[in-house]
């Protein structure tokens, strides 16, 4: 039986997780503005409410989902707000992180290009079999809209990540971008 050392769970403090309870972290990534503090806060309180800010460093929120074969999975949700400017802490931030997920807007083309950049980053400092999720935010925003799910798509597919849209506004696929990435992560193996 090898529950408790598990690929990609935080090595500092991964000591609480067995086979039927996952606890892993989870660092966002992307561009300033793109709705990574609403998405978090969607997920975790169920709320949209554009004027609250999550704050770096301080500390994280967490969340617990259960899933259909009875598994938990913890979330350990790192938000970036802000992280760009302190790039010395990026080790740090991708150190034990089984899941990362990047954001972009789909009203902004900038931040679809930015978001090709955090893939990168985490393909050079993530642990190889980190689950990347790329996430295409204000899919209420139709009229707006400047990146096409066919370029989210492609771009996903040649990188080997999940891809899907959401809205922190209208709660669409939030719950279903976590579900999705529990599914994905690798178990510990019970035998
Ligand atoms: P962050 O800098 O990536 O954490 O972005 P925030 O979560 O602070 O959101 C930035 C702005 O985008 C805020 O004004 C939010 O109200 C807005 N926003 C976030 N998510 C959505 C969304 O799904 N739809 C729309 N229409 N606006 C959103």
């Amino acid at each position: 039986r090898s529950a408790g050392r598990v690929g990609g769970l935080n090595p500092d403090n991964g000591g609480d997780s067995d086979a039927k309870n996952l606890r892993v972290k989870l660092v966002l990534l992307g561009d300033s503005g793109v709705g990574k503090s609403c998405i978090v806060l969607r997920f975790v309180r169920g709320q949209f409410d554009p004027t609250s800010k999550v704050t770096v460093g301080a500390s994280f929120l967490s969340q617990t989902i259960a899933l259909q074969d009875s598994t938990t999975v913890k979330f350990e949700i790192w938000d970036t707000a802000g992280q760009e400017r302190y790039a010395a802490l990026a080790p740090l931030y991708y150190r034990g992180a089984a899941v990362g997920v990047i954001v972009y807007d789909i009203t902004n083309p900038d931040s679809f290009h930015k978001a090709q950049y955090w893939v990168k980053e985490l393909q050079k400092h993530g642990s190889p079999d980190i689950v990347l999720a790329l996430v295409g935010n204000k899919a209420d925003l139709q009229e707006k809209r400047e990146v096409s799910v066919q370029d989210g798509i492609e771009y996903a597919e040649k990188n080997g990540m999940f891809f899907i849209e959401t809205s922190a506004k209208t709660a669409d696929n939030i719950n279903q971008l976590f579900e999705e990435i529990a599914k994905r992560l690798p178990r510990p193996s019970t035998t």
